[in-house]
């Protein structure tokens, strides 16, 4: 992938006035309204002022999404049909498919578990990866199949919330619990759900919501008397944040395009990021205080809390499964709580931050990137539940910390993404002549 930051290597417009309104765009991140380059295949351009990713141009893009998709759905089916996981103590086992991760919990009483497993593993990207199949044909053909525009809106909503990456990793620390006790086999399915996280991965990452719009309709000018090179908000303007055009703002005003309700930038306003900061950490107290899983093992029962069972692991020398868990059940959630709650914090301050906006804006996205990884945890309880069911020897049962530590991820995750980053660079600051991309006028510049 070339990169194409916008101030390197694009094309000189001839005069700046040729600037076309066709190719203004606004930063999600950082509100900087700007003109495109012309990109060709392979390129993408960035935000100069905060990197955000702006458009990613791929060679081919309807044939490549579909052709992903297809076979990401292939292999979901695949994954579907055959054995998933077995193992066996002393000759009596226990084999399941992966549908019976999710379907064990509700026979355990916790049909909440069952149905985020469900949605986040299986039911989510399949819903994904047929709507995107079915606007990459009306695409191929040339004329779109009916409900197009509002399949093409939903996709990015689903997106956060697909984890089949999450699962596998669930599934090798679970396969490494297990190890020391049973006898292992991995199913042709587990195979072809490693096949499925990637393919699904490779899919999601081959979308440009850019390329999707442009290809489902066509492209309304921006508004007369655009400046370029400075924030959208104080010269009326807002980008859609689903399809990327340029509105006038307006109250309760919709975009011309999509249709999605706009979200003008109105100051920063952390108040629902905070009031699910404030839930999630209610339920990170019974998250940790309750056992989240329950073993019984020839007749006595042990209750395990998220922290002793990382303790268990240091203690029984495997080091490495044991950070695995500690990271993604404590460190993460913690941590991505304490930068959220800072962050909502440091956007009222006036005054200069230890951080700078760059920086500031970075951690926003770690903490983004990082929050779906902490469910985990509650894929190792899925997994491990169905696998070894009430047997004569051993059984587990999940307890009640399961279902509050998936509302913890849940929440957090939801927090960071109704979290403004544009309030990060609030006041804006001037963006320097030399970090302008050479396409955008050296001073204030009218369109
Ligand atoms: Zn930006
Ligand atoms: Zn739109």
């Amino acid at each position: 992938m070339i990169s194409n930051k916008l101030t390197e290597n694009t094309p000189k417009l001839e005069k700046a006035t040729t600037v076309s309104r066709r190719r203004i765009r606004i930063c999600h991140e950082c509100d900087l309204v700007l003109a495109l380059p012309a990109l060709k295949n392979g390129e993408k351009a960035d935000c100069p002022r905060c990197t955000h990713t702006l458009v990613r141009r791929q060679r081919n893009a309807a044939e490549r999404s579909f052709a992903l998709a297809l076979a990401s759905v292939i292999m979901l089916g695949l994954s579907l049909s055959f054995p998933f996981l077995g193992f066996s103590v002393k000759g009596i086992g226990n084999g399941i498919e992966l549908s019976q991760t999710a379907s064990t919990l509700v026979g355990f009483h916790q049909p909440l578990v069952a149905i985020c497993v469900l949605l986040t593993v299986l039911v989510l990207p399949f819903l994904y990866l047929s709507a995107l199949s079915w606007l990459c044909i009306g695409i191929l053909q040339g004329k779109l199949l009916p409900h197009s525009r509002l399949i093409a809106r939903t996709l990015a909503y689903v997106t956060p919330w697909m984890m089949v990456d999450v699962f596998v990793i669930g599934t090798l620390v679970s396969l490494i619990k297990i190890v020391g006790m049973a006898e292992v086999e991995l199913g042709l399915s587990f195979w072809t759900l490693c096949g499925y996280a990637l393919l699904l991965l490779l899919t999601t990452q081959s979308v440009d919501r850019d390329w999707l719009w442009q290809a489902i309709d066509s492209e309304p000018k921006a508004p007369e008397g655009i400046i370029l090179g400075q924030s959208g908000a104080p010269q009326g303007l807002v980008g859609c944040h689903t399809c990327g055009l340029v509105n006038k703002i307006v109250a309760k005003g919709r975009c011309r395009r999509c249709e999605e309700p706009l979200h003008p930038y109105k100051g920063p306003n952390t108040q629902a990021t905070l009031a699910l900061l404030v839930a999630a950490l209610i339920m990170y107290l019974p998250a940790n205080l309750y056992p989240i899983m329950i073993t019984t093992s020839l007749g006595s029962t042990e209750p395990s809390t998220i922290l002793k069972g990382v303790l268990l692991f240091f203690q029984s020398g495997d080091w490495p499964i044991a950070v695995i868990i500690f990271t993604a059940s404590i460190l993460v959630p913690v941590g991505k709580m304490l930068a959220l709650l800072w962050l909502c914090w440091v956007v009222h301050q006036q005054q200069q931050q230890p951080l700078n906006r760059l920086k500031k804006v970075r951690l926003y996205r770690v903490t983004e990137f990082i929050g779906r990884w902490s469910m985990v945890d509650v894929f190792v309880v899925a997994i491990m539940v169905a696998l070894i069911r009430t047997g004569s020897l051993m059984s587990i049962a999940p307890g009640p910390a399961a279902l509050a530590f998936t509302a913890v991820v849940i929440l957090t995750m939801w927090a960071a993404i109704l979290f403004d980053p544009r309030s990060i660079w609030q006041p804006t600051p001037a963006v320097p002549n030399n970090e302008l991309p050479s396409s955008l006028p050296k001073e204030n510049h009218h369109v």
